[in-house]
């Protein structure tokens, strides 16, 4: 499905993968090679321009990790990205209540209404599939055939019923079972009648899901298809036929991106079991064919993320607190880029954060402070209390800043130092831990 893409995409890739740093004019091109394949895969301008002015943002914002080349790194926030604007995560369907299909004729409603069936009742839900498409010959026949090889219950077809009279009947039937599914009738063009009735059959069923079949092959038409649709019954999401064909697949990845409908399912062929659940994630890395790459980039993140955050909050309570140790914590805060990743080993302390920021740890004021720090000598740092006011000009004018400035370091000094002696006395990092494991029941 994703054939020709995942092979233009290693292409565009090519030129970056391996190197430590990435020239402004090879990036340029990798993200022009980027932005054609997606659009001759048929994904949705709109969609495809979000996604290089995401990627193009975060390349440039971000710092490069320890041990991972640029390139790696360029793959892995293309990864993120993509597979944020395919939905994020998989959005599992109800298994419980009614779920109604909708969409036109063809797209494969009755099919993926059975396909579902029998995914549910694999879960160990008692199923019951109902068709209200009293249009087409035989299209009732259709569902009570394919539920029947299925050892699935169907509502039983009673001739010249209404639609509405069907959903009343499959409503009462519906109580004896923990899902039951129902299709309905579609047109080959979106219509007022097919509308009015699909809403008044979404009234006297008040389904717990609504789902879209849209077929692989349709074009971009089908996005503003869907919009109508979602507009009328306020869809809960989306299956794509036909992803066993060679279609470009366009729509799939442009469905979320454009109109917010996640893609819950996809139809991989005709037979009962060809429907799987849609992980945005696993279609990101298929279609880039890069996982290895993205994994190695997220253990390299991980691991430098937690063992620093870990250590520096565990250094935060060892020994006295001096300028020496607030000078390292605004370094080692400098290098991680923010105080977040430490505040992630501190949790759940009321305002923490906040005192941290007022600590004068946020990222504005930490040149200035480390600038007058090392304009004292070492006798200053380790013993504040000699900074009288001879020094504090010294100081000052060897940090180009005011007097003011340094006076208010040192009281910032006094608030951290007492912050850091009152988090000790709790035992430090571990301890704080521990105790809000405790209050939380046991919950880490
Ligand atoms: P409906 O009119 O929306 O109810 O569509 P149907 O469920 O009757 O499907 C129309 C045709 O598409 C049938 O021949 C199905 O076997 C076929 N079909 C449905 N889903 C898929 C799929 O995921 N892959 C393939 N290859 N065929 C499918
Ligand atoms: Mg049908």
């Amino acid at each position: 499905m994703f054939n020709n893409l995942t092979k233009n995409f290693s292409n565009a890739f090519a030129q970056l993968l391996g190197r430590d740093k990435i020239r402004d004019a090879d990036f340029d091109t990798s993200m022009r090679d980027i932005r054609i394949a997606l659009l001759e895969a048929d994904v949705a301008l709109p969609v495809v321009k979000e996604l290089v002015d995401k990627i193009r943002a975060r390349a440039i914002g971000e710092k490069i990790i320890d041990g991972v080349k640029a390139g790696e790194q360029i793959v892995k926030i293309f990864s993120d990205e993509i597979t944020a604007i395919l939905g994020g995560e998989n959005k599992p369907v109800a298994k419980s209540g009614i779920i109604m299909m909708a969409g036109l004729n063809g797209t494969g409603k009755t099919t993926s209404a059975a396909k579902l069936a029998a995914l549910l009742k694999k879960d160990g839900a008692k199923v019951l599939l109902a068709s209200a498409d009293t249009y087409r010959p035989q299209a009732r026949e259709q569902l009570a055939i394919l539920a029947e090889k299925a050892g699935i219950d169907s509502l039983p077809i009673i001739e010249n019923e209404t639609p509405e009279a069907i959903a009343k009947r499959a409503l009462k039937a519906a109580s004896n079972y923990d899902v039951m599914i129902f299709d309905t009738a579609g047109r080959l063009h979106i219509d007022d009648e097919m509308m009015t009735e699909i809403k008044s059959l979404k009234k006297i069923l008040a389904p717990t899901e609504i789902l879209l079949t849209i077929d692989a092959f349709a074009g971009q038409d089908a996005l503003t298809l869907a919009t109508q649709f979602n507009e009328a019954l306020s869809l809960t999401g989306a299956i794509i036929t036909r992803m066993d064909g060679d279609a470009r697949g366009g729509v799939a990845l442009s469905l979320f991106g454009a109109t917010n409908i996640p893609v819950k399912f996809v139809g991989t062929g005709e037979k009962i079991d060809d429907l799987e659940a849609f992980h945005p994630d696993r279609t990101a890395s298929r279609i880039l064919g890069m996982g290895d790459i993205v994994s190695l980039v997220e253990t390299a993140q991980e691991k430098i993320d937690d063992a620093e955050a870990e250590r520096i909050a565990e250094q935060m309570f060892e020994g006295a607190f001096t300028f020496d140790t607030m000078l390292d914590h605004i370094r080692q805060i400098k290098k991680l880029g923010s105080a977040s990743g430490i505040i992630k080993f501190l949790p759940g302390i009321g305002g923490l954060a906040d005192r941290l920021q007022q600590a004068g740890m946020n990222d504005d004021s930490v040149k200035k402070q480390e600038a007058m720090i090392l304009s004292m000598t070492k006798s200053e740092r380790r013993n504040p209390d000699i900074i009288l006011m001879g020094r504090k000009k010294r100081i000052a004018a060897g940090a180009g800043v005011s007097v003011n400035d340094v006076e208010k370091l040192i009281k910032q000094f006094e608030k951290s130092k007492k912050m850091m002696s009152g988090l000790k006395s709790m035992g430090g990092v571990k301890g704080i831990m521990e105790m809000m494991k405790n209050m939380q029941g046991g919950q880490p």
